[in-house]
């Protein structure tokens, strides 16, 4: 039976499930690929919905075994602790969170091993860009994209792997959004709802004003791609933006 995709019917907008994503945490890998109905390697499934836009989450999970605890806390806002919210955290906001904004759905495989089978996604058409949800906390990181309309939108961080990495060949920009998670790979690992729900928001209004925007794939130099801390922190030593040595360009944020 195929695993039923629907988007959740919350009186408040972005709020979790947390029946359903205990489900999805408890899952094993294997079993929830065939929920989805994904018999062959290398494995992924895609949901082709028409959309100009592609959003990306990875079914794997770090070799931890599978766990799920909802914390409350006196007075403190309470917790759900799971090490596999890395990645069915995305995977809940991917089929069932986000759901409602028509998205074409890629899950894939081998993430945790950086060989995710992403790199063999043919896609139906030209995306206008493709976003990812796979991250910790509330930045959002671009790899090797350059991506400076998500300034407005998001704190911009420095990434080193996820799927979308992998997707240079879709030849448009890419970028992964913070959902929340913190500690991954850890026993520890948790989420933050209300870092969650707003980055739910944030992306919501992105897709909003951008869903209909063609954002490219160009190459930058790694100049171009630099942490914004970081950046500052150099800001302040020299008290001026540092310029490339390669390129000869003032050095930007990445994003
Ligand atoms: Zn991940
Ligand atoms: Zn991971």
């Amino acid at each position: 039976m195929a695993y039923a995709v629907t988007a959740v019917k919350n009186s408040r907008k972005y709020k979790v499930d947390i029946d359903l994503l205990r489900k999805l945490c408890l899952v094993p890998t294997d079993v929830l690929w065939e929920l989805l109905g994904v018999t062959e390697h290398p494995r992924m499934y895609f949901e082709d919905r028409g959309s100009n836009i592609l959003c990306v989450a990875h079914v794997d999970c770090y070799g931890l075994p599978h766990s799920f605890r909802y914390v409350k806390r006196p007075d403190k806002p309470s917790i759900i602790m799971s090490p596999q919210l890395d990645d069915r955290l995305g995977v809940y906001t991917v089929l069932h969170a986000l759901y409602h904004l028509g998205m074409d759905i890629l899950l894939t495989d081998d993430e945790e091993a950086a060989l995710s089978t992403a790199a063999c996604f043919t896609p139906p058409r030209r995306y206008n860009w493709v976003v990812e949800f796979d991250r910790r906390g509330h930045d959002a990181v671009t790899y090797q994209y350059y991506v400076p309309e998500l300034r407005e939108y998001f704190d911009i961080g420095a990434g080193t792997y996820s799927d979308i990495v992998d997707m240079e060949h879709l030849g448009v920009a890419c970028f992964n959004v913070g959902i929340g998670f913190h500690k991954e790979h850890t026993a520890e690992c948790y989420m933050n709802h209300k870092e969650w729900s707003r980055q739910m928001e944030a992306f919501e209004q992105f897709f909003d004003d951008y869903k209909d925007v063609a954002l490219e794939f160009e190459e930058k130099c790694r100049c171009q791609l630099i942490s914004s801390s970081l950046l500052e922190m150099w800001m302040e030593e020299i008290g001026e933006t540092p310029t490339c040595p390669y390129c000869g360009l003032e050095m930007n944020v990445s994003g």
